[in-house]
């Protein structure tokens, strides 16, 4: 159970409870609605390969401030074109990451690649990112978002978020709230996010070459990563998409002598990284060959290996830093824009000015206004409440903390909803619940000249307020889309 202090609750888009017979009846719809439209996952506890069942999800769309979504979405292209930035800065990266690496050695890992690449010169100079950032509403004066971290790799959800745009329409008609559907805003995420894979396709110009998934050895979320593929065929019939997973890349796949990545008798245009990201992701050194033969290849990746560590909690903290973001873009207002969605960000290092020391001692007094964050993606690793305490002061003296960063803890409204997933034979019943918003954002280029970016859609996940975290593939988290108020 968490501390939030959420503040005032916001409107829901139809008055609840629902009678129960109209609920009974309504989410028996809306289960089919989603089974027979594809917003579905395979199941952890089942694991069948030819069965899926419906994404947890939530009946209806949760209220979101109109004016702070735009905000979001408007922001989004500078915080593309920031990450771009930041994985060209070669100094920024090395002096960010210098003391997280010595204590974190996935991180180390990850960073060791881009040393031999970067030290061998890139043999593809064009990244493509397909990016999300994610915010939580805050109150403080009014509501206001807050980014809670950008993602450089496997952002997911891109795929079953539009089919949940459209599945809130059909039950605001189905609730005969018509009038409503004004509110629910157009979402292209997934034909904003194949359209940067076949635009990057294209650049590397070779009608032959195919598009590389990098997946798990058991994909829970399949039916967001085939949304892609059958996609992008869809738009460009030319294209075949092949998955494999790190193992069978380093037991497949070679490069040639241009450097060029052949899978059986196929280059690779593209490689999209939609696993690679947590330690587990690498049980032995066959899956870090594949990856360090990928970062050498002429493939284009996304992300780079650079666009990966751009993504780390530390380079986010390191961003929050006075006079960091002010490097990179002139515009004072464009400055602006940034910071209001930061919120408090601190390093824990043991830095000569004493910040980290500082730092420590600030949460080790108020550890419920904070949260702590490793170096990790995929959820459920973060630290909260008096467990930040304990965490932290067991490391204080050591190097250890550095692998670390500690974050301002963000208060988001609640909200009333029906949160249903699969198998749940519970009564339903309205729970507190509390949701982010992640904008998704295309960029594609090298560090002379950007080619592609554009912000392209988004996805609200909405969770329990009780629990800290709520990845949908991890857990307590729900599909749902924002319902502007
Ligand atoms: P990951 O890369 O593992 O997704 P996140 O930074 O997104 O890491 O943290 C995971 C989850 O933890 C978020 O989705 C959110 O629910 C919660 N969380 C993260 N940072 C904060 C914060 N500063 N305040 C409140 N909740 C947070
Ligand atoms: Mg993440
Ligand atoms: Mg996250």
């Amino acid at each position: 159970m968490n501390d939030t202090m959420n503040l005032s609750p916001l409107e829901t888009c139809v008055k609840l409870p629902l009678c129960f017979k109209e609920l009974e009846e309504v989410t028996d719809k809306a289960k089919d609605w989603l089974l027979m439209h594809g917003a579905c996952m395979r199941c952890r506890e089942h694991l069948d390969k030819d069965e899926v069942r419906f994404a947890p999800f939530v009946l209806l769309p949760s209220a979101f401030p109109r004016k702070e979504f735009e905000k979001a979405r408007k922001v989004q292209t500078i915080l593309n074109e920031l990450t771009h930035q930041v994985a060209h800065d070669h100094n920024f990266i090395t002096e960010t990451l210098k003391s997280t690496v010595e204590v974190d050695d996935f991180t180390a890992r990850l960073f060791g690649i881009y040393e031999t690449v970067h030290a061998e010169g890139f043999k593809q100079s064009i990244s493509l990112g397909l990016l999300r950032s994610d915010y939580l509403l805050h109150n403080l004066h009014e509501t206001n978002i807050m980014q809670v971290e950008m993602n450089t790799i496997a952002s997911s959800f891109a795929g079953i978020a539009t089919t949940i745009t459209h599945y809130h329409r059909y039950i605001l008609k189905e609730l005969e709230c018509e009038d409503k559907l004004k509110n629910i805003p157009e979402n292209h995420a997934l034909s904003g996010l194949c359209e940067g894979l076949i635009e990057a396709w294209k650049l590397y110009n070779n009608k032959r070459a195919v598009i590389l998934f990098i997946i798990e050895d058991t994909t829970i979320n399949i039916c967001d990563q085939r949304f892609h593929e059958f996609l992008i065929r869809e738009k460009n019939s030319s294209i075949k998409v092949i998955r494999k997973s790190l193992g069978q890349v380093a037991s497949e796949a070679h490069l040639n002598q241009n450097q060029d990545l052949i899978v059986g008798n196929s280059t690779v245009a593209v490689v999209y990284f939609r696993s690679g990201y947590e330690p587990a992701q690498y049980p032995t050194e066959h899956e870090w060959s594949a990856r360090l033969m990928i970062e050498r290849s002429s493939a284009i990746k996304c992300p780079s290996i650079q666009y990966h560590l751009a993504g780390t909690k530390k380079v986010q903290q390191a961003l929050a830093v006075k006079g960091t973001i002010e490097k990179y873009f002139k515009d004072r207002s464009i400055v602006e824009k940034i910071r209001t969605v930061f919120t408090g960000l601190y390093s824990l290092d043991f830095d000569e000015n004493g910040e980290g020391e500082k730092a420590v001692t600030m949460a080790l007094k108020e550890p419920g206004r904070f949260v702590l964050k490793p170096q990790r993606e995929g959820g459920g690793n973060n630290i909260y409440g008096e467990d930040v305490f304990t965490q932290l002061k067991a490391m204080r003296d050591s190097k250890e903390r550095t692998a670390w960063i500690l974050m301002d803890r963000i208060h988001p409204p609640l909200q009333e909803n029906y949160l249903i997933r699969p198998g749940n034979t519970d009564e339903l019943k309205t729970q507190n619940l509390v949701s982010e918003l992640g904008i998704y954002g295309v960029i594609l280029g090298d560090s002379n000249e950007v080619k592609i970016n554009k912000q392209v859609g988004h996805v609200l996940r909405t969770k329990p307020a009780s629990s800290d975290e709520g990845g949908i593939v991890a857990g307590a988290g729900a599909l749902d889309s924002p319902y502007l108020v």
